[in-house]
């Protein structure tokens, strides 16, 4: 490969454009905010890298919060079952939300081993993600309703590297999940800020196209899925960068290919089965087929973590409806690569994907300001939960289905036909 291809040739290099990338184009870190990081362990030698560009970006003060597999696993081993899987860090969750109120930006590197709790007992999983997600709620109202500018940024770990690269030497697969990862961050180009600012440009004239056109409803069609997707009324198509609320535009997401919206919570039918597998604080859930009535679920099965899948969607009567719809071409790098991540920072860019929980109020028109009770008129999810889940195939079809009730051809075996294509 030439130079001018791939300057950056050692992985220290790349590793160095990956954590610029975190702060410069994911979170746009302004001089004289703070920084709240939270990271794996295994990261650190990308958490040292960005705490540098933050700091020369002006960051008054990074403080990142580290996590261990290890640690994790204590836990579901000797803490005692019948009190210790109702608690979380609430005073954590609570200090966090406050620096967000006082200006900080958030960042969080993901690296999870996407397998780490799939031997421990489910009832203390979902218990202890029940807890987490209660306590969090707080700071994460702040974070999906864009009250400040925020980014993931992903990290390869020994624990994530096996479960991509199965048959590899552990050194061998987190060298190979490194090489994916900067291909898929478009780290590997001569200027990855140009880059970016290029692939930005082409996500938001597909989500001018789709908001110009205001479909109802969304028609998916593959193998065990025939499902519509009504839109809420006002929704808005985001994807690519975001203006926060703070006013500075932001990369939520690196990596990013999808176009995505606020579903109907009433107005999902029909069935659909999932592409890839979903990835659950720890649990893979294979296979998952479930069947909508009147925006809930009705009926869900999967061949793998069906028990986990079940009591996720039980989580509240939310969890049982849809919060977000998300196009993403086929032939997307990630896609393209051909590897499944585990991981839905990854895998949700490779291909269209729908969420059970909480919707985005930044997707819906006017929402700034509105009570949730209003949106929710509007058709806008509310649940402690946001999961996503593939749907998306070079084998699926999907049509925008017009106020008038026409079908209109959107994607055909994965790819947008209409629009900036
Ligand atoms: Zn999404
Ligand atoms: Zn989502």
């Amino acid at each position: 490969m030439p130079d001018d291809a791939h300057p950056a040739t050692t992985f220290e290099a790349r590793l160095d454009k990956l954590a610029m990338l975190g702060v410069r184009v994911g979170l746009n870190l302004r001089a004289g905010q703070e920084l709240v990081m939270t990271a794996p362990l295994d990261a650190m030698p990308l958490v040292r890298r960005i705490v540098e560009h933050a700091y020369k970006a002006g960051a008054t003060l990074v403080t990142p919060l580290i996590s261990d597999d290890a640690v994790a696993l204590a836990r579901y081993r000797h803490a005692h079952p019948d009190a210790a899987f109702d608690v979380a860090p609430g005073w954590l969750f609570n200090a966090m939300a406050e620096a967000f109120k006082g200006g900080a930006a958030r960042l969080a590197v993901v690296g999870d081993d996407p397998t780490l709790l799939s031997a421990e007992d489910p009832e203390k999983v979902a218990r202890a993600n029940k807890a987490r997600s209660i306590a969090y709620r707080p700071a994460l109202e702040l974070i999906t309703g864009f009250a400040i500018n925020w980014n993931l940024v992903p990290a390869a770990t020994p624990g994530w590297a096996r479960q991509v690269f199965p048959d590899l030497p552990e050194a061998q697969a987190v060298e190979r999940l490194w090489d994916a990862i900067f291909a898929a961050c478009r780290v590997d180009v001569a200027d990855p800020v140009a880059e970016w600012a290029r692939h930005n440009a082409t996500l938001r004239a597909r989500r001018e196209f789709l908001n110009g056109k205001d479909f109802s409803a969304l028609h998916f069609r593959g193998a065990g899925t025939d499902l519509r997707v009504g839109l809420a009324e006002g929704h808005l198509w985001c994807g690519g960068a975001e203006e926060a609320k703070n006013g500075i535009v932001c990369n939520p997401n690196i990596p990013t290919e999808e176009v995505f919206t606020t579903p109907h919570a009433l107005r999902v039918e029909g069935a659909v089965r999932s592409t890839k597998p979903l990835a659950y604080q720890g649990t893979l859930i294979e296979d998952i087929a479930v069947r909508f009535e009147g925006g809930r679920i009705v009926e869900a099965n999967a061949t793998r973590g069906a028990e986990v899948l079940r009591k996720v969607i039980g989580t509240d009567e939310g969890a049982a409806r849809l919060g977000e719809v998300a196009l993403v071409p086929h032939s997307s790098p990630i896609s393209a690569s051909g590897l499944l991540f585990r991981n839905t920072l990854f895998d949700e860019n490779a291909a269209s994907h729908i969420a059970l929980g909480q919707a985005y109020t930044t997707c819906l028109r006017d929402s700034a300001g509105v009570p949730m009770e209003a949106l929710a008129k509007r058709g806008a999810n509310a649940s402690l939960i946001h999961i996503d889940w593939m749907i998306g195939s070079g084998e699926v079809d999907v049509d925008g289905i017009t106020q008038g009730g026409e079908a209109e051809p959107l994607m055909r075996k994965g790819e947008f036909v209409a629009g900036p294509v």
